[in-house]
């Protein structure tokens, strides 16, 4: 059977964040091992989880992996509706979003700065308020997936 092994390690590596489990920031993760042999072992020899051989049933996830996963997680799996869902908005955060043009929307959460990565990136948007009459956009970096905020002022 011929197929595109890179898609099924992808995949693959996207499902083990389902079956993840003792956490450890910055440490990577732990996964049940119950996936195709020869994929694991490809994950493997791309740096992402330990070696798969041997008598545990879970495999650990270096840190590179879990992000990874995590995200990948986040691409295919999760409903639109979710990734994309209508940001928790206030009223007026809302009426001042709307009134910027979507070509503009789109600039502004495509720059932002993320302090964690230490470059520019960006953002999946969860909030939006009005403080001191500015705009303040809450979400979390797409790449690191840590709180990130922009300040839109008034014009
Ligand atoms: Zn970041």
């Amino acid at each position: 059977m011929k197929y595109d092994e890179d898609k099924v390690d992808e995949f693959t590596l996207a499902l083990l964040y389902l079956v993840s489990h003792g956490r450890e920031e910055s440490l990577g993760a732990r996964a049940w091992k119950g996936f195709d042999w020869d994929t694991l072992n490809r994950l493997h020899d791309k740096g992402l989880i330990s070696n798969p051989v041997g008598k545990a049933k879970s495999i650990g996830m270096t840190e590179e992996g879990f992000l990874k996963s995590q995200s990948l997680f986040e691409k295919h799996f999760m409903k639109k509706a979710e990734t994309l869902a209508f940001p928790d908005f206030t009223v007026a955060a809302k009426q001042r979003w709307q009134q910027i043009p979507e070509k503009t929307r789109k600039d502004i959460l495509d720059n932002i700065w993320c302090p964690h990565c230490g470059t520019g990136g960006s953002m999946q948007l969860k909030k939006g308020v009005i403080e001191d009459r500015c705009l303040i956009l809450r979400g979390t970096c797409k790449k690191c997936g840590k709180d990130v905020a922009r300040l839109i002022e008034s014009e």
